[in-house]
């Protein structure tokens, strides 16, 4: 072959090589699940909009994507974080140029609801599917059904659609202001939570952690950090709530440590608010933490309603849907360099965790009662573990979500 022959095969070669790759109309490059006490929300992250089926199979139990088009990157893929929902997801080709997205189930579900939001002030799409936990015998009724939808059926971003943030102004706005988020250092004053075994309070071990953790936040310019307390005084638990929602919180997380009859518990936990309690321990802990007020003499017990608006049940489901996000990002990632209890992400009805408006996370750092767990909470290069993989997750939770 000549020069000239072999650069004419060569661009042959590439200009078929080219047309030989299918063209993706969008790329799906994000995937996380968020949890609550009856189901869960998938999103993923997508460049365009797309059409999708979304369906059930059982014999093994699984949640079927159907899409064309659509390239799902590796990234997308390896996001998966442990949930208990499903246990992996692959993706392989389905008809002409369709790829079919499966999600092996742990539990059977219902498909409630499958959604594409339309990216707000420039920021991606996301495809979100709201499932929930059903009966095996529920779950075999409603296979194979499908949830079909064309790309054009597509919702505003659900944030601009919240309490809070009305106005696609104000969703402007978020995507350039600082993300404000308040710590709530637990107990204080008068009420010093949990005791150590060796007589350690749990109010100081809460208090070094929340300003720690400033810290560490303060040093990014994109964060404005507030403290519930500065100082060792006691604050009224829906004063907690009062402050979280006056400083326009984005993220609200309240830090405990927990004790128990049994020195040998031990572990990190996470805590959502939900009116249902996830298992007894979680419920007996938030009726524990709850009676913060009582101890220091005050009841509450009739709690004034926070807001009354006819959207306050939406933007509570939003808010929760979000707080689910971050305390799964937070499990995740203290679960990678501490002992975390199982199913670290509980749920139950704390007090503190009530904001309609805010997504709220109460954190057990660990078990005061437990001899060594009690010494590292009192060692400040331990809590900086624990500061340094919770900055991890704020940040990627903010990452998550920018609209
Ligand atoms: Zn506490």
């Amino acid at each position: 072959m000549t020069k000239f022959g072999l650069k004419i095969f060569i661009s042959w070669l590439f200009g078929t090589l080219l047309f030989a790759f299918p063209s993706f109309a969008a790329q799906i490059d994000g995937l996380r699940i968020g949890q609550n006490s009856t189901g869960a929300r998938v999103v993923f992250d997508a460049d365009a909009n797309f059409d999708y089926k979304v369906f059930t199979l059982s014999n093994p139990n699984r949640l079927v994507i159907d899409t064309q088009n659509v390239e799902v990157t590796s990234k997308a893929v390896n996001s998966l974080q442990k949930n208990d929902f499903v246990s992996n997801v692959r993706t392989g080709p389905t008809g002409v140029s369709g790829v079919r997205i499966v999600f092996d189930l742990l539990r059977p579900i219902v498909v409630k609801k499958a959604f594409m939001l339309k990216p707000a002030s420039g920021f991606a799409w996301r495809f979100a599917i709201d499932v929930e936990t059903v009966t095996e015998k529920d779950f075999i009724a409603q296979v194979g059904n499908a949830y079909a939808f064309n790309s054009k059926d597509y919702q505003q971003s659900a944030s601009s659609q919240s309490v809070a943030k009305s106005s696609s102004d104000s969703a402007k706005k978020n995507a350039l202001r600082r993300r404000i988020i308040t710590i709530d250092a637990g107990h204080g004053g008068i009420d010093p939570g949990a005791i150590g075994y060796s007589g350690t309070y749990e109010k100081n071990i809460t208090f070094a952690m929340a300003k720690e953790l400033k810290a560490e936040l303060d040093k990014n310019p994109h964060y404005k950090v507030y403290l519930t307390r500065s100082r060792d005084i006691f604050i009224p638990l829906r004063d907690r709530v009062k402050i979280s929602r006056k400083n326009n919180s984005d993220l609200f997380i309240s830090i405990h440590a927990d004790s128990a009859r049994n020195r040998k518990a031990t572990g990190l936990s996470v805590y959502t608010l939900s009116e249902e309690a996830s298992d007894k321990e979680a419920a007996a802990l938030a009726e524990k933490e709850n009676k913060a007020d009582i101890v220091a003499g005050i009841d509450f017990s009739k709690e004034e309603k926070l807001v009354s608006d006819v959207l306050l049940n939406m933007a509570q489901r939003e808010t929760r849907n979000f707080s689910s996000e971050f305390a799964g990002l937070l499990s995740w990632q203290m679960s990678k360099i501490v002992k975390t209890v199982s199913n670290t992400h509980r749920f139950a009805g704390f007090a503190v965790l009530k904001a309609p408006d805010v997504p709220s996370v109460l954190m057990e750092l660990g078990y005061l009662s437990n001899p060594t767990e009690e010494k590292q909470l009192k060692q400040k290069s331990y809590r900086q573990k624990l500061v340094a993989a919770a900055v991890r997750a704020i940040n990627k939770y903010f990452e998550n979500n920018k609209h």
